[in-house]
């Protein structure tokens, strides 16, 4: 008794016999090693028990659809986790099983498997929109990482299609409609003909019945002599290739009827005037044949002008194969002679389902990704000839998804690269809305403006008229529309705001030569300008503000002075006031930190503006030399922003004391920016980044953590 019987006796409880379990065991039986059985049988076990007392809309067990799911896939000899996957397919949906434990129980790839099938099953498309179907197709295939999710999806439509007439009318168009310009398409890139065919034909008579039943009479009624032509046909060329000693398969075939209709809608034209309804397909066992076989064929009919198609050496995109030459045959009559290997007609039936076909050789080394690559190069192969660009994308879209697809609230699809945030999707969809976006939801949820986007999540902007692209996002953004848009502004923002601070630089240096800018003749500028290279006085002021030229410099060459001293010229000057709200070309320095109420100096810096550092900061030490890249700066009397603060905790080593400082910070109204703890032989010190007021608003923070129970002492780093 074979081992499939033998589970069958032993192991099937009377009550499931109906299910079907049986046939498909014998079809596995057929192609897996016995070893994959047990496993199996174990899935089916655990489906058929979550499932218990659950209906289809038919009034079947709901079993018996995971199982004949997993049928349609062993037709197509797919590896033991495609078909684990199929049983299992509607636990995680239907049922209280879960993921984990069906990656207990089955393993990783069972559960990735399953998991994917669960997220597609939570797309509907039901957009009116012809360019949409395309993009949603895609969005299917990025987020099935692993093509078995799609082949069991595949199948699963596939089942629902058959079972369909106990929905209701409603539900029975949208899901038709649904399988015609999503689904069938799928099975038709990858490739899975007898997939795509039945999807189609199913499709077809559900969503259009009237013209389905109309043109399927008018095929039945044109066909009787065409069949009786084909027939003849058929003997003829088999009788002639076997006197050539040639061995070859020859079939009738007859196109589909969607097929029909649709090549009928896309070129106008009436039944008549389709040349390859009906066909003749030779099957052999090499290439080389097949060119003797289109010889001979040509020989004795007379070939069509213009219709000769070599996919041999050039294959369509889903790796199909064949010679497709259209005859006159013996009556006049147009048919389509297809000439291939049995390998090619493999393909051509099985599509990328032939890469996940069980093989014993590769089965333990190869793994889904390597059997991925392996589908790759051979297409690339055979592709070498082909259309390039389209070739890539699909191997883009299929394989390696790099895209995200994401919804907008009106349910329009938006692809972008993979790590897009809400920014990239906000500048995607108008660059206003980019400038002024503020907040940003994911499925109703709001999420920070980094947040990385997901397949099939809906995403919305929130938009305030105030806003303005923040230097920030220039940090996250993957899109170059989004990174030049924010760039641009920045840009604009940067030389607006540099030119007024060059001005007041500029006017300040002029001071202690009793000058004024506004009273400066033409006639002393313009010699300045011209010695400088520089084209007038706006882009004076920029390069000023942003540091490349030297205030005082400039001045004493406006003053047609030689500037003296410089230290003596800076001693004049007159401090620049500063309230941290100057913005781009006002910087503060990340060496000592300084904060309003410390005694602060400004450092002119080559293209970035104005550092200010604090006055005992260290490094400052190494500008000494440089004093006409000095302002002097203070603060103006109330600044309006918080500013950053580092100081270091020196603590115990004990559980909970991080938690208690932050605790005593914020109850302080103080911010933490950012934290590090350091652990020492005889403790820890803790490094907390804060965003202080001024002075006095460290102090009592500093305070504060001086009560906490465990701290040994605070200090301020200031360079
Ligand atoms: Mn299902």
């Amino acid at each position: 008794m074979s081992y499939a019987a033998a589970i069958r006796e032993r192991r099937l409880p009377g009550a499931r016999r109906g299910d079907g379990f049986g046939a498909l065991l014998e079809t596995l039986e057929s192609y897996l090693p016995e070893e994959e059985l047990p496993g199996i049988v174990d899935a089916y076990e655990y489906s058929a028990g979550v499932h218990e007392g659950q209906q289809r809309h038919s009034g079947d067990p709901y079993i018996t659809h995971p199982i004949a799911v997993a049928r349609i896939l062993a037709e197509l000899h797919l590896d033991a986790g495609s078909i684990k996957a199929a049983l299992l397919h509607d636990v995680v949906e239907d049922t209280e099983g879960t993921v984990p434990e069906i990656r207990e129980q089955f393993g990783e790839d069972v559960a990735v498997l399953v998991d994917g099938v669960s997220k597609l099953d939570k797309l509907r498309f039901d957009s009116a929109r012809e360019a949409q179907a395309e993009s949603f197709r895609k969005m299917l295939l990025a987020m099935a990482r692993d093509l078995r999710v799609i082949l069991v999806k595949l199948a699963d439509r596939t089942h629902n299609m058959r079972t369909i007439e106990a929905l209701s009318p409603e539900k029975q168009r949208r899901i038709a409609k649904e399988t015609l310009e999503i689904y069938a398409p799928i099975a038709n890139r990858l490739g899975i003909y007898s997939l795509k065919s039945e999807l189609e034909t199913l499709g077809f008579s559900t969503y259009q019945p009237f013209r389905y039943r109309v043109l399927k009479n008018a095929l039945d009624k044109a066909g009787g002599k065409q069949r009786r032509v084909l027939a003849k046909l058929q003997s003829q060329l088999t009788k002639l290739l076997a006197k050539q000693g040639i061995e070859a398969r020859v079939t009738g075939r007859e196109k589909h009827i969607y097929s029909i209709y649709q090549k009928m809608q896309r070129k106008h034209v009436h039944l008549s005037e389709i040349a390859d309804v009906f066909g003749i397909r030779v099957i052999v066992e090499d290439i080389e044949l097949c060119y003797r076989v289109l010889g001979i064929v040509h020989q004795l009919y007379k070939p069509m002008p213009g219709r000769f198609r070599d996919y041999i050496a050039i294959p369509r995109v889903n790796g199909y194969q064949s010679l497709h030459t259209t005859v006159f045959g013996t009556t006049g009559v147009p048919l389509e002679v297809q000439i291939r290997t049995d390998e090619m007609d493999e393909v051509a039936e099985r599509g990328i389902a032939a890469n996940w076909q069980y093989k014993a050789v590769d089965k333990r080394t190869s793994t889904t990704e390597k059997r991925a690559r392996a589908w790759l190069s051979g297409l690339m192969e055979l592709q070498h000839a082909a259309n390039s660009e389209e070739f890539l994308e699909t191997v883009r879209v299929d394989l390696f998804p790099d895209k995200v697809y994401v919804f907008t609230p009106k349910g329009e699809i938006l692809r972008l690269p993979r790590g897009a945030t809400p920014v990239d999707f906000a500048y995607a969809v108008h660059t206003d809305v980019g400038n002024r976006c503020v907040a940003a939801k994911i499925d109703r949820r709001l999420v920070p403006l980094k947040t990385t986007l997901n397949n099939g999540e809906m995403v919305e902007i929130i938009t305030a008229r105030s806003a303005r692209p923040q230097p920030s996002w220039v940090g996250y953004v993957v899109t170059a529309k989004a990174r030049n848009a924010i760039r641009a502004y920045l840009r604009k923002l940067e030389k607006d705001e540099a030119r007024a601070l060059g001005k007041l630089l500029l006017s300040q240096a002029l001071r202690p030569y009793s000058l004024n800018l506004r009273r400066l003749r033409k006639a002393r500028i313009k010699p300045v300008l011209e010695e400088l290279g520089i084209d007038d006085l706006d882009t004076l002021y920029v390069e000023v503000g942003l540091g490349r030229r030297i205030a005082p410099i400039v001045a004493g060459m406006l003053a047609q002075d030689a500037g003296g001293d410089d230290m003596e010229v800076a001693a004049r000057r007159q401090p620049l006031d500063v309230a941290g709200t100057e913005g781009l070309v006002v910087d503060y320095a990340r060496c000592c930190y300084p904060i309003p109420g410390d005694d602060i100096i400004g450092f002119m810096s080559s293209g970035r503006g104005i550092v200010i550092h604090g006055e005992s900061c260290r490094t400052l030490a190494g500008y000494r030399k440089q004093p006409s890249k000095w302002i002097p700066v203070s603060w103006t009397s109330r600044p309006k922003r918080e500013f950053l603060s580092e100081i270091h905790v020196r603590t115990q080593d004990r559980v909970g004391l991080l938690a208690e400082i932050a605790a005593r910070i914020s109850a302080a109204d103080c911010n933490i920016d950012a934290v590090r703890v350091d652990t020492e032989a005889d403790g820890a010190v803790q490094v907390f980044r804060l965003r202080v007021r001024d002075r006095k608003h460290l102090a009592e923070v500093l305070r504060n953590i001086r009560t906490v129970p465990g701290v040994e002492g605070v200090t301020r780093q200031a360079g």
